[in-house]
């Protein structure tokens, strides 16, 4: 098969699907193509996040992620409503149970405000009040977080993008590139495909694209994968609320929570430990192909340097549950270890560069022909909609340039 089209879009996760339908809205007139290996979408990070709609508490006012958010949340809401998508507004509290983490709360609560959120601080006693089964010495409730089934988000975008005359091809794994001054050729298991213009978004396989382009990068992708708990149907009504606990400033992205999800269940987690297989989400998993890239990359040793006693204390909780349920606990006292039910993992990818810093907002890359997002970290499928939108103005601006 030789095809010939505009625009090709590696990538069926969230961040892939809103770029796809919204640059066919705004470009009807271009042949747009979207490639995803798997037999369905949103089978890696977005199908296997905790379906959080996040307010954006923790992010540094004025970078991409806050401003990101923030439009997000409404842009994803009104997305849920136009297509009849179930989402719940249930609100979220971010739980101090120490004084040092009391302290912190009422720091992350002037951020809060920085952010431009709707949030409110709750004594003990309003806590209680509030969540009977939840103890703490204060709260900060973040009233706009919500719910949602992320998957059934990236179907609907799939749908929208076709009736706006794009095309999906499932089960089509990119395997090389080539670029020149007229186009790139991308080669898959199905036959090969010419683009004026290529856009990666293809998550836990990011640096292998950029590699395929022959493009200049500092970043690896390491994989940290997060594990659940489900909690049984009986305790499916212990919150009402999303419970957070308030995190260490230095690794805002640790801390086990307590999630409503859509379905009506409740997951606890997810907690954050190497991964030794970009996609492998049993739980024991190796890849030799990753591990070997990752022993050969500088900043996978100096990011296990810099966090050796946290990966060790995670790595402990993860392997003995006792460890992983004091976590909980420390909120949740009614919460048992019979309670921690079997849930599948999820596994962030993470860019790391060559000194061992995580990147923690989002970094793109480019050639003269193509737009990489090399990292869309957590709160990624919240901000899905601003991001793509983000992409198809950097993507027709480019164009106009050449
Ligand atoms: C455990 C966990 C919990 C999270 N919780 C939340 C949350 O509650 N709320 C929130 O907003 N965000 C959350 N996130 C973050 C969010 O899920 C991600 O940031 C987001 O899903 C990233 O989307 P993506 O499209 O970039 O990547 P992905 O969903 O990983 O999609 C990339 C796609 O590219 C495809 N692909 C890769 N290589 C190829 C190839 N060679 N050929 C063809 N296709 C290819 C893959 O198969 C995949 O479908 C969480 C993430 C994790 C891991």
């Amino acid at each position: 098969m030789t095809e010939q089209y505009d625009y090709l879009i590696i990538g069926g996760g969230i961040v892939g699907l809103s770029t796809a339908w919204q640059l066919q809205q705004q470009c009807p007139d271009k042949r747009i193509v979207l490639l995803e290996k798997e037999s369905a979408f949103a089978q890696h990070q977005t199908g296997h996040n905790s379906g959080v709609i996040h307010a954006g508490v923790y992010y540094a006012p004025g970078s991409l992620k806050a401003e990101f958010c923030r439009e997000g949340v409404e842009k994803t809401i009104q997305f849920c409503q136009d297509n009849g998508i179930k989402y719940d507004q249930c609100g979220k509290l971010l739980v101090a149970t120490n004084p040092l983490e009391h302290e912190r709360m009422l720091a992350l609560y002037e951020r809060c405000h920085q952010n431009q959120l709707d949030v409110e601080l709750l004594d003990a006693a309003q806590l209680k009040e509030r969540e009977p089964n939840i103890q703490g010495l204060g709260a900060i409730l973040v009233k706009t977080t919500g719910i949602v089934d992320y998957r059934q988000v990236c179907n609907k975008m799939a749908e929208r993008f076709r009736e706006t005359g794009g095309q999906t091809l499932l089960n089509t794994q990119v395997t090389a590139m080539e670029e020149d001054s007229d186009e790139i050729r991308v080669q898959t298991n199905q036959g090969t495909f010419h683009c004026r213009y290529l856009i990666c978004c293809s998550g836990l396989m990011a640096d292998r694209m950029t590699r395929m382009l022959g493009i200049e990068t500092d970043f690896q992708i390491v994989p940290f994968r997060g594990e659940y708990y489900r909690l049984p149907e009986d305790k499916s009504d212990v919150v009402k609320h999303l419970i957070y606990p308030i995190p260490d400033p230095d690794l805002p992205f640790l801390g086990v929570h307590l999630t409503r999800m859509i379905d009506g269940s409740v997951t606890v987690g997810p907690n954050a430990v190497q991964g030794w297989k970009r996609e492998g989400y049993g739980k024991i998993n190796i890849s030799p192909t990753d591990i070997w890239d990752m022993v050969r990359f500088p900043g996978f040793w100096r990011v296990l340097k810099k966090h050796l006693f946290t990966g060790l204390v995670e790595t402990k909780n993860s392997l003995w549950k006792p460890g992983y349920l004091k976590l909980v606990q420390k909120y949740c006292p009614s919460v048992k270890l019979q309670d921690l039910e079997p849930y599948p993992a999820g596994i962030r990818a993470q860019a790391v560069l060559k000194d061992g810093t995580l990147v923690h907002d989002f970094l793109f890359a480019e050639s003269p022909r193509s737009l990489h997002v090399c990292n869309a970290p957590s709160p990624a499928a919240t901000s899905a909609i601003p991001i793509g939108r983000h992409i198809v103005e950097r993507v027709i601006k480019a164009q106009s340039e050449t």
